[in-house]
């Protein structure tokens, strides 16, 4: 049997929504359950997917399939398509799997032509709601099929208001519509260069076409992107029988929830339009009134209405979103879904619907979407001054909050202007670690390159900082210290506000209000935890930040980025002297001073964690990013070294890579120098000792991580360091301190060679982000350059730095755990690159087995709600 492209509703259930989009599987279950639905068909998203193939053509098979289930509709409501006597009509709508603004909506009053409104002009005794279906048809299909603009024909009932003396829509006749629909035609005629079409399948087949293509348009692609939606699902179609709000004052409107969906409240919330079509209410042409006065207008369908949302709240267990008409008097449910809400409202309701009995705990774990929860826990722009502010630019949303300050172009400039009490928000071309102090004082960082895991984005969701990375519309004179952005020029000073949720960035002033966490928000996560299988670790550097992720619920450090500690202001000369050695002597002596401050960090670390497990990272990044760039700290450190500024500058010169990220850093850096291994075991170690000693209920066990291994003899020999100084420590301590040697797998080399690293280490730790780097062989600070292209052209659906690959790096990451294990049963897997905060990886980690995933402390709620959904969704 040939393909079904078209089910009625009565054929339909709400289990059905993979094929019939939401709104098609919901009207089919609101069929079933009894409840008033005006009938009709869904057109299914595999018909969707079929125009796509067929060159975005409604092929033959499918255009007759559609007009026999017209045949039934006409037959379930003794209506007939274009009919003189009594005619159809229909709505068009659209209806993907999960709900997508951006993508066309609705078309209502389809199959109206000249002679079929003069029919229902005359039939019905009602000529002005007939003229005002048309003049609404030709309006909504000229603006969504044919995409002539709105305001053409907004101009046009302007004018003709006006020309009236009227204000209102509904004050204009039967005539002055009648008359505005020729306006309109002849409009539509001077636009598309042909007549309106009267002919009701030409018009049909025209607003489902209208639909598919919706599918593709710009803004379905970004929300598709932000939303993890994939593009191979297409959008259904629903073809459902008019029924008519607008034939008087009988009649209305209306879009409800069950519970205010700002605040979670169970208290029926919503708008109600006398003699309107849908399109009213969210058009704000006419302010409608609170739905709680329809009680009072429509007494008999506002009883009904509760009714009817009474039974679908305890059918879906859910609040819902549903649309309504009234049609003289009687009520149609033209839609119901499940509600959109804000973070704080979802929690809310999740808690209330199990008190109430209508779910349990895991399905209220279940229910809230885990990217949301990052909203609570940052500050959020106020409300009110946000929506009159126009958006000036938008980049990527890397580290969520809002943020308001003065625009200022470096670090130093950053600090010494908060120091004075200024608010800033730091804007560079892009952030290097010497920018640490500079984004710690700002309210919020602005660059113009880098994408999701570049420094900036990385830094700033470390320390909950609001960050808008990759603006490359932005043209900037760092030297001059100005910007320009959408044909205005910003000063050092200028205030400006960016938001890192959306990554829009807005000129002037927006004040902000600070997040609060509500006890529901403890109640779930609570919940949550009970079903989680993987570990929730943070990565952190600072005592500052570990604490806080202890707040979130961190169950350890799974990185500890040891290079952020040697950019402070004290150890900078050190680490310089140390890279300008030109003897190991002295180069030791280099690292003796920063020994105790590296243990002190690492004491501070331990304290704030608790004896939970820490997991410190060797240092990582290329020496060079710690020279001097600055003549003056040029000329400090040749005098503090003794040596020439040529001589410097000579070193500097020599440090320079090509390709720095794939040069000398990570373990290649102890290999060359492995007493820079052999200070930073030091200082772990004996800061393990002391903070054992300090708290005998703790159990020690230091984690100490080698990075960017590719080979295991690279492993073997370090971790010989290591193994050397740490066992000579303890030894002279006296204790029987157990620690732990792993590495990081971030090199595309040591997944393949998993097996035989795994025979030296104790774990291993995912870095994703340099694994994604160099398994897709580009670049993760410059790929925000040419990924736009890649999503244009349906190449790349997603960043792979923000949400894993899991067809090929993930392959990579399933494998060496496999790989590892094989030859270390006891080897512990984690992830600590930034997918360890994304859901969607996160469920894939938990599928994989990994024992824990690790990420900033502020995605770590984030990651407790992932982890508990993938378990259940596994259980099932
Ligand atoms: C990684 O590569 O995934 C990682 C965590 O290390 P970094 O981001 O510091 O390179
Ligand atoms: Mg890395």
């Amino acid at each position: 049997m040939s393909k079904k492209y078209v089910y009625l509703f009565s054929e339909g259930n709400a289990n059905m929504r993979e094929l019939l989009g939401g709104k098609g599987a919901n009207l089919a279950e609101m069929t079933n359950i009894g409840l008033p639905v005006p009938q009709g068909f869904t057109i299914t998203t595999e018909a969707c997917t079929q125009y796509y193939e067929d060159g975005q053509k409604i092929n033959d098979g499918i255009q007759a399939e559609i007009m026999e289930y017209i045949t039934k509709l006409e037959g379930i409501t003794d209506k007939k398509f274009g009919d003189l006597e009594n005619p159809l009509l229909v709505s068009v709508r659209s209806g993907a799997r999960a709900s997508m603004p951006g993508m066309m909506d609705t078309i209502l009053n389809l199959g109206l032509n000249e002679d079929v409104v003069d029919v229902l002009a005359k039939k019905s005794g009602n000529p002005r709601w007939a003229w005002d279906c048309y003049r609404r048809f030709i309006q909504m299909y000229s603006d969504v099929v044919m995409e002539v603009g709105k305001k053409y024909f907004e101009q046009l009932i302007d004018q003709m208001k006006e020309a009236r003396g009227v204000t209102q829509d509904v004050e204009l006749t039967a005539d002055d519509l009648k008359e505005l629909a020729g306006q309109f035609k002849a409009e539509y005629k001077s636009k598309i260069g042909q007549d309106f079409p009267t002919d009701p399948k030409e018009q049909l087949m025209g607003a489902i076409k209208a639909v598919f293509r919706s599918w593709d348009n710009p803004r379905a692609n970004v929300y598709r992107r932000d939303n993890d939606i994939p593009y191979s699902w297409g959008t259904a179609v629903n073809v459902q029988s008019m029924a008519f709000g607008n034939m008087g004052d009988d009649c209305g409107t209306g879009v409800a929830f069950t519970r205010n969906p700002a605040t979670g409240e169970k208290k029926l919330f919503g708008e109600f339009l006398t003699n309107a079509q849908g399109e009213d209410v969210v058009a704000g042409i006419r302010t409608p009134m609170p739905i709680s006065e329809m009680s009072e207008k429509f007494p008999e369908a506002f009883a009904q209405f509760e009714k009817v949302c009474k039974i679908l709240e305890d059918h879906y267990h859910d609040m819902q979103d549903m649309e309504f008409t009234v049609e003289n008097g009687k009520l149609y449910m033209l839609q119901t879904r499940n509600g959109k809400r804000t973070p704080a409202a979802a929690l809310k309701i999740a808690c209330d619907l199990v008190d109430e009995g209508m779910i349990d705990e895991k399905q209220a774990v279940a229910m809230i979407d885990p990217r949301t929860l990052d909203t609570l826990l940052h500050p959020q722009f106020d409300g009110e001054v946000l929506k009159k502010t126009p958006v000036i630019g938008s980049a990527l949303a890397a580290s969520p909050g809002a943020a308001c300050g003065k625009v200022v172009f470096s670090a130093e400039d950053a600090k010494a202007w908060a120091e004075r009490g200024e608010k800033v928000v730091l804007v560079r071309l892009e952030t290097s670690p010497e920018d640490i102090e500079g984004m710690k004082a700002a309210q919020g960082i602005l660059t113009v390159r880098g994408g999701m895991t570049s420094h900036a984005a990385v830094v700033a969701r470390g320390m909950g900082k609001c960050c808008v990375s990759g603006c490359g519309a932005i043209k900037m004179d760092e030297e001059n210290k100005q910007f320009e952005l959408s044909g205005k020029t910003f000063h050092e000073g200028d205030w400006l506000s960016i938001d890192g949720s959306t990554g829009k960035i807005y000129d002037g002033a927006i004040p902000t209000v600070d997040a609060s966490i509500g006890g529901e928000f403890g109640r779930v996560m609570g919940w949550a935890d009970q079903y989680r299988r993987l570990k929730v670790r943070t990565n952190a550097d600072t005592p500052h930040d570990a604490a806080q992720a202890r707040k979130f619920g961190a169950e350890g450090i799974g990185l500890c980025r040891t290079e952020h500690m040697f950019f402070d202001a004290d150890r900078i000369p050190a680490i310089r002297r140390m890279i300008c050695s030109d003897t190991v002597e002295q180069r030791e002596a280099a690292l003796a001073v920063l020994e105790p401050m590296q243990q002190s960090d690492f004491e501070g670390i331990y304290e704030a964690m608790e004896g939970l497990p820490v997991t410190i990272r060797f240092l990582d990044p290329p020496l060079h990013e710690f020279v001097p760039t600055e003549e003056a700290d040029i000329e400090l450190l040749a005098k503090d070294m003794g040596k020439s500024v040529a001589e410097i500058k000579a070193i500097i010169a020599g440090l320079h890579e090509f390709n720095p990220m794939m040069g000398h850093r990570g373990c290649r850096l102890a290999v060359t120098y492995p007493e820079i291994a052999a200070m930073q075991t030091r200082a772990v170690i004996k800061a393990a000792l002391n903070v054992q000693a300090k708290h005998p209920e703790w159990t020690m066990v230091p984690e100490i991580m080698i990075p960017l291994v590719g080979e295991v003899k690279e492993l073997a020999y370090v971790k010989k360091v290591v193994v050397e100084t740490a066992d000579a420590i303890i030894k002279e301590a006296g204790s029987n301190m157990k620690y732990l040697v792993g590495t990081m797998i971030e090199i595309p080399r040591a997944a393949l060679t998993a097996d035989e690293i795994a025979k030296q280490a104790d774990f291993f730790s995912f870095g994703t982000n340099d694994l994604t780097q160099m398994t897709f062989g580009f670049s993760r600070d410059d790929a925000g350059k040419f990924l736009d292209a890649y999503y244009d052209k349906k190449i790349y659906e997603n960043d792979p730095f923000a949400k894993l690959d899991q067809t090929g790096v993930g392959k990579l990451v399933d494998m060496a755990c496999k790989m590892g294990r094989a030859t270390n049963p006891e080897l512990h897997l984690g992830v600590c690159g930034e997918h360890g905060g994304d859901p969607s990886s996160v469920e894939f980690f938990h599928r994989t087995g990994l024992d824990y995933v690790s990420c900033s402390p502020f995605r770590v709620p984030i990651a407790r709600l992932a982890a508990a959904q993938a378990a259940i969704k596994d259980a099932q």
